[in-house]
């Protein structure tokens, strides 16, 4: 996601910090290239230019041109306004208090990714406390309804059907479901066109009177560029909305319609779809976003992941880690961990400079190698795992031959548990845990 435009921004970014002092020339030739680089991401054509002018103004005054940091001040400034760019603050679902079940209904074009997004919104409201009911209203794609029934029972949220013929009478029946069945939010799937046309637009606006949606959302497929904003202004004129859901973000995208919808709308961004998963469905910061896109890294974003997964369990290990030493199951447990949070891939996106460490390697964070070092520690007996000191060259070999995989393999791993139960051991000192338990002084 926003590889290219990050990459070529950062590139300029880096020519600055190899001057000193900065020049008005100097200025006027970063503001060029990070013009060229929005216009290559596909940034709407008004956007880049109030961006690039703004950025401007701000960059040729004498704090700037007179700091002893220019490019650093520089950079600021951008992400700045990127940061306002993207919608400044997160835009939150807005839920009505005294309403059961509140309605959010969701629109856009035929295969934006409004199906999979339902699914995804009603796993992140169920992980909330909610009880959503995901109601079926795109009655002219056959296999929408079944689609949404699939996603439905891998997530274990009933889904409505109705008859299957009047999405309007589909719509207005599933609020009386879920009155009945004490679900507090109905999710209500429209049907989408390839374009936008007359009927589909009639049938949104006559399901929105209906059954009266607290929040509208339409999905936007990040892939469209900024010929969506085009879209989004008829749906904004039509049924109006209040927020965009933005999917497909982890594919190559190069960011132009999510660059440009707020700024030509504005419509903020709500949530981005990051994957296929039901869990991929994320509340979108601007912030953050801004960061990520100017290689800074989210490490709010690495902080909530691993909040996500942590459990008190987890805080007892850790305890346990730092009184009695590393061990090869603890070594396992930490992979685990990072497959819960979705992985070595997305982790390192997260980090400062991360995205463009993924891309030098061919984008490929080797997710194997992940694999193969469990699979070495599960050739391990208990005793094994729990003393990793006593295995010897024909524990090596053994392990190896039940793996799958080399003794070099098996070294590497032992090389490495050896390198985190020594950080451990660092770590103990400094929390001044003593090994066998007592807290020292
Ligand atoms: P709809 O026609 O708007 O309901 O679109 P669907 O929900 O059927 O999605 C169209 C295709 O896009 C499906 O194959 C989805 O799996 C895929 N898709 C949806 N959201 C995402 C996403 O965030 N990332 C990726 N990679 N694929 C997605």
């Amino acid at each position: 996601m926003f590889n290219s435009l990050s990459d070529r921004l950062q590139g300029t970014f880096d020519k600055l910090r190899g001057k000193g002092r900065l020049t008005e020339d100097d200025i006027n030739s970063a503001m060029r290239e990070i013009r060229m680089a929005l216009l290559e991401a596909d940034v709407n054509y008004r956007v880049v230019k109030t961006f690039v002018s703004a950025c401007k103004e701000k960059c040729m005054t004498s704090e700037v041109l007179d700091s002893l940091t220019p490019a650093q001040n520089v950079v600021m400034i951008v992400l700045d306004q990127l940061t306002k760019l993207l919608g400044s603050t997160e835009s939150k679902l807005v839920l009505a208090q005294n309403r059961t079940p509140n309605v959010i209904m969701l629109v856009g074009l035929q295969g934006s990714g409004k199906t999979t997004a339902a699914a995804k919104l009603a796993y992140l409201l169920k992980g909330q406390g909610h009880s959503p009911l995901l109601a079926a209203c795109d009655t002219h794609r056959p296999a929408a309804a079944d689609q949404l029934q699939t996603l439905g029972n891998e997530i274990s949220v009933p889904v409505f059907r109705g008859d299957g013929k009047d999405a309007v009478a589909v719509a207005r029946d599933s609020i009386q479901e879920a009155v009945d069945h004490l679900n507090d939010i109905v999710i209500v799937d429209t049907a989408g066109r390839l374009q936008v046309d007359e009927e589909m637009m009639q049938e949104a606006v006559d399901i929105k009177s209906a059954v009266k949606p607290d929040q509208i959302l339409m999905v936007v497929d990040a892939m469209t560029g900024q010929d969506i904003v085009n879209v989004v202004r008829e749906f904004a004129e039509r049924v109006d909305f209040d927020g965009v859901i933005m999917s497909k973000l982890d594919g190559d995208a190069r960011g132009g319609g999510a660059l440009s919808v707020r700024e030509v709308t504005g419509k903020p961004i709500k949530f981005v779809s990051m994957g296929e998963k039901p869990d991929s469905l994320e509340v979108f910061h601007p912030d953050r976003m801004a960061k990520r896109i100017l290689g800074m890294g989210d490490v709010y974003g690495i902080i909530e992941q691993a909040q996500k997964v942590a459990d008190e369990k987890q805080v007892e290990d850790a305890e346990r880690m730092l009184l009695e030493g590393f061990t090869m199951d603890d070594y396992l447990g930490q992979l685990q961990q990072i497959r819960k949070m979705g992985g070595l891939q997305k982790m390192i996106g997260m980090l400062p400079g991360g995205e463009r460490m993924l891309q030098q390697a061919g984008n490929q964070a080797d997710e194997s190698q992940l694999t193969k070092v469990e699979s070495i520690i599960r050739s391990m007996t208990k005793e094994e795992r729990k003393k990793p000191k006593k295995i010897n060259g024909q524990r090596r070999k053994r392990i190896a031959a039940g793996s799958g995989h080399t003794v070099q393999d098996v070294n590497q791993v032992l090389k490495q548990w050896d390198q985190m139960n020594k950080m451990m051991g660092k770590m103990r000192q400094m929390t001044q845990v003593s090994p066998k338990g007592k807290k020292k002084g």
